[in-house]
């Protein structure tokens, strides 16, 4: 009897792996293929249902596990593909500053420029200040987005200036925040500076620390784009400026207004207008050399150039012809007006009083010859001669005067 029923447990069990194993076997090739879907039935609480329990289980979680490691690779794939973009964007709109950025002649085409490329590569604003010549200011130059724009202020009020480095300040740094900067988020300070030279401080603002990180990197490569353009721009305009003026007086040298008069006489013709033009002489000038030595001179030949530059009008110009003779030229002024001219500004030098050791200041006097092309003369050259005639007209005639071509 007990061997019967031994026998049909046996049978019984048997039955039951059977039943197991099958669907187990399926199962495992169905997982092995990568399918983590597959459950195992399970009936009744023997080994066999809790093998089956413990193997859904393990695949759930392996199912889980490869759920989210698949969602995570989509968010990463999607965050780098962000980046990729935005890299992208960003250095196509850096190499764009580059271009034009070279293409600019002066300081205010090189502003535009910046304002309008800026705010792509920094949305929340910023700002760029320049070191005037003083030294002892930096000036706003290009300023873009929300932030209020930053007043002229002292290189020692700016952190970075200070500490010849790059500044960051924000709530979450607890770094202090530079005396220009009136933002409340977070905010980044970048020396601008080129061969040793500063020129200048770049703030960048975002509404916080994070989001600074993100854009550091590229403030300091936009900071090393603006300080080259910008020293190469000062090179040029120094050179620009040297090439046309006269160092002593700061007025157009006789280069310029050999080029630029011919260009406004044609102009002045085209609109039938005419041209009139004024040369100086200093009176007995030799003798503020020989008595009170050449630095003297010097200072002379220097303030009457700072009466010139504010004698006349912006569309005038005015050039020191050589040593003690200047030049200016009227474009659009006839010979009644331009005598007017002659005799205020011979007032106006009558009136100057130049330091010189032991005397209670030297007066001066010119001389002054006017010429017009409505007198007939149509070339640059013949007008000009024709005023230095008038001029020694005046000489003739005693020095300080003035003198009209054809009527002395
Ligand atoms: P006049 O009234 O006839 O014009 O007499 P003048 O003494 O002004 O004329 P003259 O031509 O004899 O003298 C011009 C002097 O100007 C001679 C020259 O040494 C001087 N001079 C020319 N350029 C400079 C300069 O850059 N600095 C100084 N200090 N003197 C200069
Ligand atoms: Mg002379
Ligand atoms: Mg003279």
């Amino acid at each position: 009897m007990t061997a019967v029923i031994g026998m049909l447990f046996t049978l019984q069990l048997i039955r039951r792996l059977r039943q197991f194993t099958a669907p187990l076997l399926k199962a495992t090739e169905r997982v092995q293929s990568g399918d983590l879907s597959v459950r195992l039935p399970v009936a009744g609480n023997d080994e066999f249902s809790a093998i089956a329990t413990h193997f859904n289980a393990m695949t759930e979680a392996l199912d889980e596990t490869q759920r989210s490691q698949a969602s995570l690779r989509r968010t990463l794939e999607t965050r780098v593909n962000n980046l990729v973009a935005a890299t992208t964007a960003e250095l196509h709109h850096l190499s764009r500053l580059g271009t034009f950025i070279q293409a600019c002649a002066t300081q205010e085409e090189a502003a535009t420029v910046i304002s309008s490329i800026a705010p792509t590569l920094f949305p929340d604003g910023g700002s760029v200040a320049l070191l005037a010549e003083s030294r002892n200011l930096l000036e706003p130059y290009v300023h873009w987005g929300d932030a209020p724009a930053p007043a002229p202020w002292q290189p020692s009020t700016c952190w970075a200036s200070r500490l010849g480095g790059p500044h960051s300040a924000s709530v979450e740094n607890h770094a202090p925040r530079c005396a220009h900067d009136h933002t409340t988020g977070a905010t980044f300070c970048l020396p601008l500076s080129a061969q040793g030279e500063t020129l200048g401080v770049l703030s960048i603002h975002t509404p916080d620390r994070r989001a600074l990180d993100e854009k550091e990197e590229l403030a300091r490569r936009f900071a090393d784009r603006l300080s080259i353009a910008l020293a190469n721009l000062r090179l040029q305009e120094t050179l620009r400026h040297q090439s046309v003026r006269d160092p002593l007086t700061g007025l157009f040298n006789r280069r310029y207004i050999e080029e630029t008069g011919a260009r406004e006489l044609a102009r002045a013709q085209r609109q039938d207008q005419p041209v009139s033009a004024l040369m100086l002489d200093i009176d007995h000038f030799k003798q503020f050399n020989d008595v009170h030595g050449h630095a003297v001179g010097d200072a002379v030949l220097r303030r009457l150039g700072s009466v010139l530059t504010h004698q006349f009008r912006e569309e005038d110009i005015a050039c020191r012809y050589g040593g003690e003779e200047f030049l200016v030229l009227l474009p659009g002024c006839a010979p009644s007006m331009a005598m007017e001219r002659a005799e205020s500004l011979r007032e106006a030098v009558g009136h100057l009083l130049v330091a010189a050791p032991d005397t209670q200041g030297l007066t001066v006097t010119v001389s002054v010859g006017a010429a017009s092309t409505a007198q007939g003369s149509g070339a640059l050259a013949e007008l000009i001669s024709c005023a230095d005639q008038a001029l020694y007209a005046a000489k003739r005639a005693g020095r300080d005067c003035v003198k009209l071509y054809g009527e002395s």
